[in-house]
């Protein structure tokens, strides 16, 4: 049975697509990617399910690709049948296709809708994959001792809300919280000081699982419909006075932001790589090891974390890059560990979960993926192009994300943008 790690037809990157804007050179939705989402047109109610192509959505319902207007039973499809669609899809949107007289009434320019959730989310887990992010946080708190001694055995996680994740473009009012500035003070409740960003990607379940039925790793990835960009806002004043015995509460269920596109796992195919521990690490426990997760389990996914000051917009200024990893060099697990990890005690995950996959910083500390590292706790701040200093997060600041993959040989396919703005705490 083919693998959402085979590369075919879909891949070929000498294929145009009667969808002009697609055909550009830095087109981050090429017919290489085909990501799926939902959209609304003005004065709309109802989400419709699209695939972005160049500049444009295509509404798969109008197309005649589907008759529902039910992403999660797209997300459920059996994996033939969703490589099916892919490919209908792509058969569809090539510049030879005779498609193109009657799909072409399904396009609605990407600039005319709002883009939503990519799926109601069920449930949401954050996992700490990042390890370089991990020993940097640890170090700020244990100098001699980083990394806790389960980290390089369990996959860590703790259950957030998926109540608070919003779409990319939906912004959130600065959270206020009980905190304790001093290490001997009182605590107050007051608005967060230390308000920061997390560079990670989200991958969204497909298929569920029974209760009681620990999906085995080498069916890992049958579940997994595909990853999106995500920004898990953090309090960090707040996370710091709360955080123990019991993990994260309140100083990350305020916001967490997703992109709008889940580019799936056939899209992702040309980019996987071997994964493999570096000399010295353990290997994982049996239940985490499997040929085709050591063959091609890790990904090789370029990320970007951008800020725009209230001060760059006034000015016209774009946002500005502060930090840059890649997923592949980043985690410590690969996509299918965490889904098996996630299930060995019987654990279900349905369709439309989240799993985050923590920060993603690379080993050096200019690739930070929250400003916690790139300021080293608060203690140096970066300094930006126009002269701005930035410890943590201010109100009137955008954190956008991006992400996108390249391979000689291959189309470059993106993941589109995932931002929104720090908003003053209400009164
Ligand atoms: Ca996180």
């Amino acid at each position: 049975m083919p693998a959402a790690t085979d590369i075919d037809a879909t891949h070929d990157p000498a294929v145009l697509s009667w969808v002009e804007s697609a055909n550009a050179d830095d087109a981050e939705f090429p017919i290489q990617n085909l990501p799926f989402g939902r959209f609304q047109e003005p004065g709309e109610r109802r989400w419709r399910i699209g695939v972005a192509i160049g500049d444009q959505v295509l509404d798969l319902r109008r197309a005649g690709l589907i008759r529902h207007g039910d992403m999660r039973r797209v997300l459920n499809l059996r994996p033939d049948a969703r490589r099916a669609l892919r490919r209908a899809i792509h058969d569809g949107l090539r510049a030879d296709s005779a498609s193109y007289t009657t799909w072409s009434e399904a396009l609605v320019p990407m600039d005319r809708v709002t883009l939503g959730l990519p799926c109601r989310i069920g449930d949401y887990t954050d996992f700490y994959v990042g390890i370089h992010h991990a020993t940097a946080v640890g170090r700020l708190f244990r100098p001699d001792n980083p990394l806790m001694p389960n980290y390089r055995w369990v996959p860590i996680g703790y259950h957030g809300r998926a109540s608070t994740i919003l779409p990319s473009g939906h912004d959130f009012h600065r959270p206020r919280g009980q905190i304790r500035a001093a290490p001997d003070g009182a605590p107050v409740l007051a608005e967060s000081q230390r308000l920061d960003c997390e560079l990670e990607l989200g991958v969204v379940i497909g298929r569920p699982n029974a209760l009681g039925s620990p999906i085995p790793i080498e069916q890992a990835e049958d579940h997994v419909f595909g990853l999106t960009l995500f920004n898990d806002w953090s309090a960090r004043d707040i996370q710091s006075w709360e955080y123990q015995p019991l993990g994260p509460f309140l100083g990350k269920s305020f916001a967490s932001t997703i992109s709008p596109w889940m580019v799936t796992l056939e899209a992702l195919a040309p980019f996987r790589r071997a994964f493999a521990r570096e000399p010295g690490e353990p290997s994982p426990l049996p239940y985490l090891d499997g040929a085709s997760n050591r063959a091609h389990g890790a990904i090789d996914i370029r990320l970007e974390l951008r800020l725009q000051t209230a001060a760059m917009r006034a000015a016209g200024q774009p946002a500005e890059r502060i930090g840059r990893s890649g997923f592949a060099e980043a985690a410590y697990w690969t996509v299918a560990q965490l889904v098996t990890h996630h299930t060995v005690n019987g654990c279900a995950l349905s369709t439309g979960d989240l799993l985050g996959t923590g920060t993603l910083s690379g080993r050096d500390p200019a690739e930070a993926g929250s400003l916690l590292e790139l300021s080293q706790g608060g203690s140096r701040p970066i300094r930006l192009a126009n002269g701005e200093e930035r410890h943590f997060l201010r109100d009137g600041d955008a954190i956008s994300l991006r992400g996108g993959c390249e391979r000689p040989g291959f189309r470059r396919i993106g993941f589109g943008d995932c931002m929104a703005t720090v908003l003053p705490a209400r009164g």
